[in-house]
């Protein structure tokens, strides 16, 4: 049962803004969490990103505060009251602009702090006064340490991804940052498992919390279409960029295994003409931001991204997803294509099986999503002119593609990137088309006639736009939180 956001008594700024974000029914999570955060309680949930936990904390707090609402110019009229404190930077970031489009109707202020740039226009913003921050937490003490953020009138905390912050390390930064906190207050804390080191922060900083579990959906949507194809390591991005024609698609998310089959395969489809943006952990800060927001503005076309890079991130409403590589954990597929076909929306999931651990890794898939996976053999619009390559000209092909794929899947494992591919027993490869080429004689090329990958080399140019993938749309209704207030 859902209902509508209409049943909370919302204050009219925030009801505004949430009906000018589309919402029109609360999220489980929200319908739990809402009315017991506007009572005051403190609450443990259980629930990840994309459940709408944001709003589901975020409203009943701007709520909650606006009575502290006021438009002096005057600093110490706007000390921090709600604190959200979460493990990454790019969370940090796509939460504080979640809080800001809420709170777009009320003269509440917010800022974001983390790591990695410049504390300078952090400071200022900080020393102009905000009621809500949000924040990582080791940025977070250095603007304590340097006297830019006082804590004494937090009357909120949010400790969001939690299971996180302490994986990460964060706990001893968490303690100290709570021991600058008023004892009364409200405090939530969110994480994805309840584990032993969660209950025992909870036990020390929660009081009398209700907890709310929203279940980590292990069935995939029903409106996304899955489709698994045997393709060859080589025929992948041939493939790809066929499916991506034929099926008309202006934006795809494309997943890998690794690092750097993330930058290898980013690099030659980029070559290949098409807008590409890698997203992988050696990216710097900046660059992922960039990456993130130029692909919700629609002017890049195909995210190449790791599991753990794209993680938490709020990218989604994406027509496609790809699994350039079958993932190594079967969670990390229904985590994937969850990117794809929300909200009633239909979306696409074509996964590319290869052979060595893949057929394993798919019965894993079938296992968890409780689904059949037939393996579909896929058929090339055009047969490739293998014989040509003593002509002298490189076909994209010849452009060591064969050993991107081998560093993805056959690479040792990258820290923190790549999960590990469980060893098992041989089995057989899934059965790739056959090429009516091999079961020719090898002939010399006809010189007068142009090879058919040339005459589709004039409609791809080498850098920039594709024929089927057009640049620079604007696609803000994919994604809802794509606007921002200035
Ligand atoms: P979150 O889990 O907070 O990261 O939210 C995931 C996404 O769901 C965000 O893009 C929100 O804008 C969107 N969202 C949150 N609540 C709702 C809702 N009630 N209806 C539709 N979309 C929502």
């Amino acid at each position: 049962m859902t209902s509508s956001f209409s049943n909370l008594s919302l204050a009219e700024p925030l009801a505004r803004a949430v009906a000018e974000m589309g919402y029109e029914t609360m999220t489980p999570i929200q319908e739990q969490a809402i009315p017991v955060v506007l009572a005051g309680q403190d609450v443990m949930g259980a629930a990840q990103t994309g459940t709408g936990k944001t709003a589901a904390f975020s409203l009943p707090l701007l709520q909650r505060m606006l009575k502290h609402e006021n438009s002096s110019t005057s600093p110490a009229r706007h000390p921090v009251r709600a604190l959200v404190l979460l493990p990454t930077r790019e969370l940090a970031d796509q939460v504080a602009q979640q809080v800001k489009l809420y709170a777009k109707h009320t003269q509440l202020r917010s800022a974001v702090v983390f790591g990695g740039i410049d504390m300078k226009p952090q400071t200022l913003e900080l020393k102009k006064g905000v009621e809500v921050l949000v924040a990582t937490p080791g940025r977070l003490l250095d603007h304590i340490e340097a006297k830019n953020a006082v804590l004494n009138q937090v009357e909120y905390v949010v400790l969001d991804e939690a299971d996180r912050m302490l994986d990460i390390g964060f706990l001893p930064d968490l303690q100290r940052i709570l021991s600058f906190l008023p004892k009364q207050r409200t405090t939530l804390l969110f994480s994805a498992t309840f584990s032993p080191e969660i209950k025992r922060l909870a036990g020390s900083y929660l009081q009398n919390p209700v907890t709310i579990e929203v279940a980590r959906p292990n069935e995939t949507a029903s409106t996304v279409e899955q489709h698994f194809y045997s393709v060859s390591d080589d025929d992948k991005r041939r493939a790809l960029k066929q499916i991506l024609k034929q099926r008309g698609l202006k934006q795809a998310f494309v997943f890998v295994n690794s690092k750097l089959g993330c930058a290898r395969l980013a690099r030659s489809l980029e070559r290949e003409g098409l807008n590409t943006t890698a997203l992988h952990g050696d990216k710097s800060q900046d660059e992922r931001l960039k990456a993130l927001a130029a692909f919700k503005a629609g002017e890049v076309d195909l995210l190449v991204a790791t599991d753990v890079a794209a993680r938490g991130l709020d990218i989604k409403d994406v027509p496609a997803v790809f699994n350039f590589d079958i993932p190594f954990n079967a969670e990390d597929y229904v985590h994937r294509i969850g990117r794809t076909g929300r909200a009633g929306a239909s979306g696409l999931a074509v996964s590319f099986a290869s052979g060595g651990n893949d057929v394993r890794l798919v019965a894993d898939i079938e296992k968890l999503i409780k689904k059949k996976i037939e393996l579909e053999p896929i058929e090339f619009e055009e047969d490739r002119p293998r014989g040509r390559i003593n002509d002298g000209r490189r076909h994209w092909r010849d452009e060591g593609e064969a050993g991107d794929a081998r560093d993805v899947l056959d690479q040792p494992r990258e820290r923190s990137e790549a999960r590990p591919v469980r060893s098992g027993r041989p089995h057989r490869a899934p059965a790739t088309p056959r090429d009516p080429f091999f079961e020719q004689p090898y002939e010399t090329p006809e010189r007068e006639a142009a090879p058919a990958w040339e005459a589709a080399a004039k409609t791809t140019p080498s850098r920039g736009i594709s024929s089927n993938i057009k640049s620079k749309r604007k696609v803000p209704a994919l994604f809802k939180t794509a606007a921002q207030p200035n």
